[in-house]
């Protein structure tokens, strides 16, 4: 098969390494792909947003499957454009990935298949969301109704704080037009875990489960970022477990997308939490996370082709998935100043000293390479490094051996992944 994966982080990383792996595979084209991508296939200079370069590119050079990894083209109609030329997609189509384009369409749909989730309301004028906020109380949780490159959730702890943010977002339009809509929603209180199924029309097969680590620090202190590592399987969170979420909030959500002649095809990820009262969701979002997909793809035994070709042929029934029982720990490295204004050109050091350790992988996701040839740091979160082992604590140890191979001046990371799944 001829496939053209897109993107150009961690998470693209990680996929084209696994399908690389395929018998199934002839020729892997990554758009835009990095450096680390280079190894495994051809990255060809279309950016990840460009729907009709993709689609052009795909059919002169007869792609028989297009990947896509991150949300924003499937938001942007990617599945659709591929649809009407007749490639297959292995992702949703606009309408359907608008799970994660609208949390107010989320909510709606939760309330429709009876999924567990935080009470809620939503709002489009700054003044009745003041009113429901007061009249709720603190904590609460405010969030910016469209797609706001994770820094559209305010978890307020005070009424003062969810009215400064629903004032910032719906009169100060510090989110563009993501903010003009709020939904603002009770707070929950658990442990947050991530679960991942293929998922075509009304059937689901489970992948795996994985917790990401959002705050920037030591703790979880600190702001939020796109995510500093992750754990797979999570504490506590098991197959069995996972196949239970899979029932009370995938499936009844997939029912709910037939029914309303918009189903849903594709990588879901759903966030949840789990409370004393069982796992309530957070958010659905239409494709493999990010750091979470460098967390499980390592742990992929089965063939993942096969599964993402079924899967856009929405033919997904039969199809085999199976992981190991390795326990992986993802530590994500940052350049200096991330996530508020990480500094770039760094020279990095080591990224093969590290990959040659036992166990371990080095995805690349911020870097580019200098006139010189050198690697060099280009975003906010530079490299995922992910190690494999029969324990959580091994991984982890692993893992940090890795981490402390590699070095670039401004390099920083957290280092308590995995302590809590220990
Ligand atoms: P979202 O973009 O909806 O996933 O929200 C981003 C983060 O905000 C989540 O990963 C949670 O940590 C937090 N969050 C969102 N909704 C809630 C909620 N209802 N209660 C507590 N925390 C939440």
């Amino acid at each position: 098969m001829r496939v053209l994966l897109v993107g150009s982080g961690g998470r693209e990383h990680a996929l084209a390494q696994t399908l690389a792996r395929s018998p199934h595979l002839s020729t892997l084209f990554i758009a835009p792909g990095n450096p680390g991508t280079e190894a495994l296939g051809v990255n060809v200079a279309i950016g990840a947003q460009d729907v009709s370069a993709l689609v052009s590119f795909a059919l002169e050079q007869q792609i028989d499957l297009v990947v896509p990894g991150p949300e924003a083209p499937l938001v942007a109609g990617l599945a659709d454009a591929c649809a009407s030329v007749g490639l297959p997609c292995a992702g949703p189509t606009q309408a359907a990935a608008q799970l994660e384009g609208s949390k107010e369409f989320t909510k709606e749909i939760c309330d429709a298949a009876g999924i567990p989730t935080a009470r809620w309301q939503s709002f489009d004028r700054a003044e009745n969301a003041i009113a429901y906020v007061r009249e709720r109380g603190a904590p609460i949780v405010v969030k910016a109704d469209g797609l706001a490159a994770g820094k559209g959730v305010v978890v307020a702890a005070s009424v003062e704080e969810a009215e400064a943010a629903i004032t910032d977002m719906m009169t100060g339009g510090s989110l563009g037009d993501a903010g003009a809509r709020v939904v603002i929603e009770d707070c929950l209180v658990g442990e947050e875990v991530s679960l991942f199924a293929f998922c075509a029309g009304e059937t689901a097969y489970l992948i795996g489960a994985a917790q990401d680590h959002k705050r920037v620090g030591d703790g979880d202190t600190g702001p939020n970022t796109g995510g500093m590592g992750a754990v797979s399987p999570p504490k506590g969170f098991g197959p069995l477990e996972q196949e239970a979420a899979l029932d009370l909030v995938v499936r009844p959500m997939l029912c709910e997308m037939v029914r309303r002649g918009t189903p849903f095809r594709g990588v879901i990820f759903a966030g949840l939490m789990l409370t004393d009262n069982g796992p309530s969701l957070i958010e659905y979002n239409v494709r493999f996370g990010d750091p979470e997909a460098e967390a499980l793809l390592p742990r992929l035994q089965s063939d993942l082709l096969p599964a993402l070709s079924a899967l856009a042929d929405d033919k997904l029934d039969g199809v085999s998935v199976s992981f190991s029982d390795q326990a992986s720990v993802c530590v994500v490295m940052a350049a200096r100043g991330y996530p508020a204004s990480p500094e770039k050109g760094a020279v990095i050091h080591g990224v093969d000293n590290a990959a040659a350790l036992e166990g371990v992988q080095v995805y690349q996701a911020g870097t580019t390479r200098n006139l010189a040839g050198e690697l060099v740091v280009s975003g906010g979160r530079v490299l995922a490094v992910t190690a494999l082992a029969d324990t959580v604590e091994q991984a982890r140890t692993r893992a940090y051996a890795g981490v402390k191979a590699i070095s670039w001046d401004g390099a920083h990371w957290r280092n308590d992944i995995g302590a809590r799944a220990l």
